[in-house]
């Protein structure tokens, strides 16, 4: 077939059911923005066909990705020798920290796996807990503790959990830290639990994945202080770092670590095996053959620099605050949760409107409305039971005046579905189209 129908089978019948992840009007979940320097990257690594799993046949694309791991590393303040690997996403980075945790504390002995306990957060993302069934952890010894009113991990919580385990004779494995949390953009007390998990001699992994950029930015570095003191962090520059997706990051303070879990040198590879200070990726991780990631974020970084991306991430967290003050001003809005991270929680709450149930399904029925208009999308979360709408809005293409109209959208839908709501007339009037001006 000649490639005109087919593109236009894709254009029309395939590529047209996905949600636009760069597109201004995106806000949920967390949204990948990337920029035109960074997919010239993936192009070229994908045009290259570049295999980066060993390091004698990728040496160029290798030395860059260890140059790009440099650079995450002093961004995190972790010291000088830490090393790791670009991995698929933020779950493959943290499922790898796990399992080299999990070679530390066990090495060979596959008896010791059922005593094994890990210490997250109810906020944590699904990743975490699933990295450690995947690694062996057993099931119901992954401790999920509450959050406290800031949905932060409560390092006394942990100790007190650490304590009762191992008098039950069980082994602490790991503890993993939010750094970031999907639902709300709340960081646990970093510091904190880097003193708790070097008194108890515990793995300190800390998932950044969408947050962890933010060091970049001085707001962002007070927020996640503390961070650099971690055994092993995961971070996404598919999300805050304007890469596309594919792009995850594994930076582990000891890379001998990975090394030792996950080093394999089989007959067929030994002409491969790595020299002085020669990387072999594919020791560090699952996979043998990889794309050379690295290029993607070099283009990016080399080519706007550091004071763009600061910047543009500072627009992110501003864009939230904003969010967060339209809601405060509206009274027909309830903040649920404050902008943190540019992440922003709130819902529609009619005054006439008590039952929560009654106000759960509202608010389901009005991100439904606001995602069918097809300008804005946002999601929900349930925050201590509670339906909530959430607003992420990373992506460096959402203005202020989207973020405007996202809240007018939200705000004409609620008034739709419920019409003798009392809305703020600044507000409410019919949104902006910029579906024309942005495709
Ligand atoms: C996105 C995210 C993950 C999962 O990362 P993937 O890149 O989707 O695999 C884990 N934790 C947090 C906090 C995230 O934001």
């Amino acid at each position: 077939m000649e490639f005109d129908g087919l593109l236009e089978t894709l254009r029309t019948d395939v590529l047209s059911r996905t949600a636009r992840e760069p597109h201004p009007g995106f806000m949920g979940y967390v949204p990948s923005c990337p920029t035109f320097p960074a997919i010239l990257g993936d192009w070229l690594a994908t045009g290259y066909n570049v295999f980066a799993g060993v390091w004698s046949i990728a040496e160029g694309p290798n030395a860059i990705e260890l140059a790009v791991l440099d650079w995450f590393r002093q961004w995190i303040g972790m010291p000088e020798g830490a090393g790791g690997l670009l991995t698929s996403g933020g779950s493959s980075a943290t499922l790898t920290a796990i399992v080299a945790a999990r070679h530390a504390v066990v090495g060979e002995d596959a008896s010791r796996l059922a005593r094994l306990t890990l210490y997250t957060s109810d906020q944590a993302h699904s990743a975490v807990v699933r990295a450690a069934w995947i690694a062996g952890v057993p099931r119901g010894q992954v401790r999920v503790l509450p959050s406290d009113k800031a949905f932060r991990l409560r390092p006394a919580d942990v100790r007190a959990a650490m304590a009762a385990d191992r008098a039950a004779g069980l082994v602490p494995l790991a503890v993993v830290a939010s750094a970031g949390t999907t639902n709300t953009g709340a960081v646990d007390p970093l510091d904190e639990l880097a003193d708790l998990c070097a008194a108890e001699k515990v793995w300190l992994h800390v998932d950044a994945a969408y947050g962890g950029f933010a060091t970049l930015t001085p707001r962002g570095r007070e927020l996640l202080a503390g961070l650099g003191r971690c055994d092993s962090v995961a971070l996404d520059p598919h999300k805050w770092l304007y890469v596309p997706i594919e792009c995850g990051c594994l930076l582990v303070r000891d890379p001998a670590r990975l090394r030792e879990a996950f080093q394999i040198l089989p007959d067929y590879l030994l002409d491969v095996a790595p020299v002085d200070r020669q990387v072999n990726f594919a020791d560090y991780g699952e996979q043998l053959t990889r794309q050379a990631r690295g290029l993607k974020i070099w283009l990016n970084v080399r080519y706007f620099g550091l004071a763009a991306l600061r910047t543009e991430i500072e627009n992110g967290i501003a864009r939230a605050e904003h969010i967060e003050r339209m809601v405060r001003e509206e009274p027909a809005l309830e903040l649920l949760a404050p902008a943190q991270l540019g992440v922003v929680c709130f819902r529609v709450r009619p005054p006439d409107m008590d039952d929560p149930a009654e106000l759960d399904a509202f608010n389901e029925r009005v991100n439904t409305a606001v995602n069918a208009t097809g300008r804005h999308l946002i999601s929900s979360t349930r925050l201590r039971g509670v339906f909530s709408l959430r607003a992420c809005v990373l992506g460096f293409r959402t203005s202020m005046a989207e973020v405007e109209a996202m809240i007018r959208s939200v705000l004409t839908a609620a008034g739709q579905l419920h019409p003798t709501l009392e809305l703020d007339s600044r507000r409410s009037a019919t949104p902006r189209d910029i579906t024309t001006a942005t495709r």
